[in-house]
């Protein structure tokens, strides 16, 4: 094994797990064994929990100015260990250097964004009636926990450790069982940025552990990303127990294509979103809808998917179950009469004849009740449907059950704004392949894509990371009483 056997992160230590089930991590790029993670139970978490309440008595107490200063010295510490974390990141997830190194560069944004929150945060005061005068403030909730999936196994711990943490709340992370490595290199910079123990912890573990977090009486709020099927499992279970929920799940995310989209360009950017991080993106293009003849555009996007090539510029999907999954997909959709302009299927890398690769696809005339049409492929694959009008194309993404993210390619800002205003989803792209709002915008889809109210970054996450303190004061005598006070 490349790493010892993983232990979890609990009160400032590296602490053996109770459990004695766990699985094996292998990496997707060449099969090899990195390491062994634990399948915890409930009884870690009791210990993680207790630790994160202990701590939770002085940080909440300590001023957000001086809160944030850890993660100005984390953010360093980021860029210091940028190269090493995204060698983790890529060995774990099976993503290109490249795509890792732009992941902890995403970390290190996210981590300013959370630096500025002092600036954001400040509560409101106004003079109610005379001599009186009410104020707001927002106030940590406690301990809270964060289950993340194997996609990003940096950068989605990130959109939430840094600001529920400065925002004076202590964590408890779940990472994904697929991608355990990451979380606990960032638990070390931590403690080396002057986080204090017990404020960060992390259990790992599966359905079990998550379960017990959902239950668990001393968390107050929990947020998940993953697919929709365990999102909704996590929103129901973590509710029941009356706790705050904000589950993000997955997507099928829709281009629009219009006839005087730029060829060049839009092949580019449909090619580079169906293809990043091996189509395993939540915003990731994976169903494109060509507006009327749009063949010029269609020859280009399979120009472009032609030079990406698996094992160099295109990273591995996550599992072998992963592969076959996706090229069954593939198969199904060619055996329903659509036509594999670009086929990925059957791919091997030279030297790494272990690792789970699948190659570009681009598949045609796909019609709209396939399989490939309407559900989360998560591979470098995009469904190619054709239709003659702008609102058959609506219809066909507002159908869709997801609502994460959807992009129209045109030069008509009519047509954009038209779009805008009818797709049915949380992030939407003008000429942009993968329209992620940055900070302090917020992320989050509609629909089946996110359940619970509010984003998970940027501004949104603050109401969900706290509870507004609203205080009516009168200090004066003068002020009189009346029924309001
Ligand atoms: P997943 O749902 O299988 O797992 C996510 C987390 O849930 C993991 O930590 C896992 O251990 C846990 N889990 C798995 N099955 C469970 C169960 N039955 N009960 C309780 N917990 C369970 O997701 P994944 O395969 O790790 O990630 C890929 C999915 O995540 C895709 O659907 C993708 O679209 C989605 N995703 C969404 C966003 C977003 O912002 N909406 C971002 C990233 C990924």
């Amino acid at each position: 094994m490349k790493y010892p056997t993983l232990r979890n992160y609990i009160n400032g230590q590296f602490i053996a797990s109770k459990s004695t089930r766990s699985l094996q991590v292998i990496s997707p790029i060449d099969g090899t064994r990195l390491t062994e993670v634990p399948m915890c139970t409930a009884d870690d978490l009791n210990d993680a929990v207790e630790a994160a309440r202990t701590a939770f008595h002085k940080w909440s107490k300590t001023p957000i100015k001086e809160r944030v200063q850890v993660f100005f010295r984390y953010k360093f510490l980021l860029e210091k260990h940028l190269q090493e974390l995204a060698t983790i990141c890529s060995e774990e997830n099976g993503k290109t250097i490249s795509e890792a190194v732009a992941e902890i560069e995403k970390c290190i944004e996210l981590t300013e964004f959370a630096c500025s929150l002092p600036q954001i945060i400040t509560g409101e005061v106004l003079e109610v009636s005379k001599g009186i005068e009410c104020r707001t403030e927002h106030v940590p909730l406690g301990v809270v926990a964060s289950i993340v999936p194997f996609n990003f196994p940096s950068m989605v711990p990130n959109w939430t450790i840094p600001n529920a943490i400065a925002l004076g709340n202590c964590m408890i992370m779940k990472p994904s069982e697929k991608v355990p490595i990451s979380c606990g290199r960032i638990a070390e910079l931590l403690k080396e940025a002057g986080l204090p123990d017990g404020v960060f912890n992390i259990v790992h573990g599966d359905v079990e552990i998550v379960e017990a977090i959902c239950d668990h009486p001393g968390i107050e709020a929990v947020s998940f990303v993953g697919s929709t099927k365990v999102a909704k499992i996590v929103y129901q279970r973590a509710t029941k127990s009356y706790k705050r929920c904000l589950a993000l799940g997955g997507a099928k995310n829709h281009l629009m294509v219009m006839p005087d989209a730029i060829p060049g360009m839009t092949a580019q950017n449909v090619a580079a979103s169906m293809s990043g991080c091996a189509g395993q993106r939540c915003m990731a293009a994976s169903a494109m809808i060509g507006v009327g003849n749009v063949d010029n555009i269609i020859d280009k996007i399979c120009d472009e998917a032609r030079k990406i090539i698996p094992g160099e510029n295109l990273g591995a999907v996550i599992s072998q179950e992963s592969k076959e999954r996706i090229e069954k997909y593939i198969t199904e959709a060619e055996q329903q009469g659509a036509k594999i302009l670009v086929d990925g299927r059957g791919v091997k890398v030279n030297g790494k004849e272990k690792g789970t690769y699948v190659g570009p696809t681009v598949i045609d005339f796909v019609k709209p009740d396939m399989a490939v049409a309407t559900e989360e492929i998560f591979g470098p694959v995009i469904s190619i449907m054709r239709t003659n009008t702008v609102d058959e194309a609506l219809a066909i993404e507002n159908a869709n059950p997801y609502g994460n993210a959807a992009s129209v390619f045109t030069q008509n800002g009519g047509v954009a704004r038209y779009i805008i205003e009818r797709a049915s989803a949380g992030m939407v792209g003008v000429n942009v392949g993968v329209p992620v709002p940055r900070e302090p915008f917020s992320f989050g889809g509609w629909n089946e894509s996110k359940f619970g109210v509010g984003d998970i970054t940027g501004k949104s996450s603050i109401e969900f990371w706290t509870k507004l303190k609203k205080s009516t004061i009168k200090w004066n005598p003068e002020a009189g009483v009346n029924w309001m006070s």
